[in-house]
């Protein structure tokens, strides 16, 4: 059986640095606030912005819920963003997706302050993500690299496969693991041999959203695989990209639950902590 490489401890860690910063914070009269936008109709997205809540409450961070009908006009949420982009109480304001279809993801994204953007999303944060610049990163793509890391692997000089080029994880991914030094192979719906391309790696990730999409005929005992799928098995519960059995044939694995989502949760405060910096004009800290 490979190591599974759990993210508590990562997630852990990065919690106990964001409670010490918030109580530095509230002795300069700062309270980090995080506003999300919820369109009601996705009850997986309605659970993620009540986790949301639960973590800033326990992290002494303001949060607050704008929540829609799923019958909401673009204009009314856009307006809603232009008022949360002048409070200077709000430090960061996140979109929950999906949304129903009748309203336009990208349009309301770029809506949203970019030193406010604690996901990402803005044309400005995309672009830094690409280039590496003073920026705010999607929180996932960097949950995956920082896990991989707490476990000891190294990303320079590695032959690495990406399944998934999502805007939201893969993307991103594919340009902070060539900053990382990697080589990287990006895999899609178009690539007709998966297993060609996971046996010539040594450091895969999935970011896909197929459940068993990756299985143990596809893999190798050197292989570490990092797994960013979240799918909902048949009993209900949550699974990811690669078959649950893989974890025996590799020599580690990022579980799901309990992996890349889990520590994803935390970088997004710490990606908080970073836009209430920016508004304070502070100092850059790593991404
Ligand atoms: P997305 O935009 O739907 O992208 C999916 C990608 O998978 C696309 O590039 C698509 O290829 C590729 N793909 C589809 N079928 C494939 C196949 N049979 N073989 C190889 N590639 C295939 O997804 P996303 O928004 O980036 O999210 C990806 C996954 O991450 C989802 O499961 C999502 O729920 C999960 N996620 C997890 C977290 C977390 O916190 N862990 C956060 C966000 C998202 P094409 O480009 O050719 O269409």
């Amino acid at each position: 059986m490979g190591m599974i490489m759990k993210a508590k401890e990562t997630a852990d860690a990065v919690y106990n640095d964001i409670r010490k910063r918030v109580e530095g914070y509230a002795s300069q009269g700062h309270r980090p606030c995080i506003a999300t936008i919820l369109v009601e109709g996705d009850l997986a997205s309605a659970y993620y912005a009540k986790m949301k809540q639960k973590a800033a409450d326990k992290l002494g961070v303001s949060f607050q819920l704008h929540a829609f009908g799923k019958d909401a006009a673009e204009q009314e949420i856009l307006e809603l963003i232009a008022k949360l982009n002048a409070d200077r109480d709000v430090h960061g304001i996140m979109l929950e997706l999906p949304l129903p279809e009748h309203l336009s993801a990208a349009a309301i994204e770029q809506a949203i302050a970019p030193f406010k953007d604690v996901d990402g999303v803005t044309p400005f944060n995309k672009l830094a993500t690409v280039t590496g610049e003073r920026g705010i990163y999607p929180a996932t793509p960097q949950a995956c690299i920082r896990l991989l890391k707490h476990y000891g692997y190294s990303l320079a000089g590695k032959n690495v496969t990406l399944v998934g080029r999502g805007q939201t994880v893969g993307l991103p991914l594919f340009h902070m693991l060539q900053r990382e030094q990697a080589t990287v192979t990006v895999c899609h719906s178009r690539t007709p041999d998966l297993a060609f391309h996971l046996r010539h790696a040594e450091i895969a990730f999935a970011a896909v959203g197929r459940r068993n999409l990756i299985t143990r005929d596809m893999v190798h005992p050197a292989l570490v695989l990092v797994d960013a799928g979240i799918n909902e098995s048949d009993d209900g519960s949550i699974a990811g990209d690669i078959a649950r059995d893989v974890a025996d044939e590799v020599t580690a694995i990022t579980p799901v639950p309990g992996g890349v989502g889990t520590l994803t949760t935390a970088i997004l405060f710490e990606n908080v902590l970073r836009a209430l910096d920016y508004q304070l004009g502070e100092k850059e800290t790593e991404q």
